[in-house]
């Protein structure tokens, strides 16, 4: 998969990305991430990419043409890039921005199935709006607080996206039962030594009974779920023993 960031600070993408578990998923080549410098596409003898908003208010708006032609030589560079040329489509292209849905894992899941995407990051007050009319196929947020720019909310989504295609996560598994997959938070986890200062293991994880042991995960998810972010609950995939378990949880209140 081939992410591609339209960026003012190209470095920030690139060191943070070149660490840990996606620098190892780059060099296998099972991702490939490229910053492109909105700047280097200014027309301005200064480099400058931004000006005031019309209509007045605080704060600078970063301007409508360096952001096309960055774009548009971002696609052709994709074009580029595929063997075949038959079967191209428009990569999408996430805006990252307060204004957009609040990203989490079913997005990172349906975006993980991309062969490539684009972020693009505002700074300032943001973009023009006219050439985010003309680009934009998505509008994403990380959260509801603002932040000073797109780069810190395409990483967050890059890494959550990227560790979620095959082969980057040493341990398949280990992306298979964790929080948020069927609307449950994952159970508690444990590793050596077996006392810590006097708090033990659960014993049931010590006894090697598969099943048993799948049985006290699955009620801690619920149990957890239900003491941290019921709101999950609500579209939880249950059982039926396992909702009398919850109803049992709910009654002891
Ligand atoms: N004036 C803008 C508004 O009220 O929507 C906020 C601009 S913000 C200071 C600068 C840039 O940071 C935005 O263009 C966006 O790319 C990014 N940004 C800030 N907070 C974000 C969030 N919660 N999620 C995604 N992107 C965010």
């Amino acid at each position: 998969m081939n992410f591609h960031v339209l960026t003012l600070f190209p470095e920030m993408i690139e060191n943070t990305i070149n660490t840990s578990i996606t620098k190892r998923a780059i060099e296998k080549g099972l991702i490939s991430v490229n910053a492109v410098n909105i700047r280097d596409f200014s027309s301005d003898k200064h480099k400058r990419v931004d000006d005031y908003p019309y209509g007045g208010g605080a704060g600078m708006v970063i301007q409508a043409e360096p952001v096309y032609k960055a774009y548009e030589y971002l696609v052709n560079h994709i074009k580029s890039q595929k063997k075949d040329q038959s079967s191209l489509k428009k990569p999408r292209v996430i805006y990252v921005t307060p204004q957009g849905k609040i990203f989490n894992q079913t997005m990172a899941q349906e975006l993980s199935l991309e062969e490539d995407l684009i972020f693009l990051c505002g700074h300032y007050e943001g973009i023009d709006e006219r050439v985010l009319e003309m680009i934009v196929t998505d509008n994403i947020s990380i959260g509801d607080y603002i932040l000073t720019g797109g780069e810190l909310p395409a990483l967050v989504m890059i890494d959550s996206i990227a560790r979620l295609i095959p082969g980057v996560l040493n341990n398949e598994a280990s992306s298979e039962f964790e929080s948020l997959k069927d609307n449950l938070l994952e159970y508690p986890q444990y590793t050596r030594p077996e006392v810590f200062m006097g708090r033990k293991v659960p014993e049931v994880l010590l006894s090697g009974h598969h099943a048993k042991i799948e049985e006290y995960r699955r009620k801690q998810s619920i149990l957890r779920t239900f003491e941290r972010r019921p709101d999950l609950l609500e579209n939880a995939v249950l059982t039926k023993e396992e909702r009398e378990y919850l109803t049992g949880l709910s009654k002891e209140l």
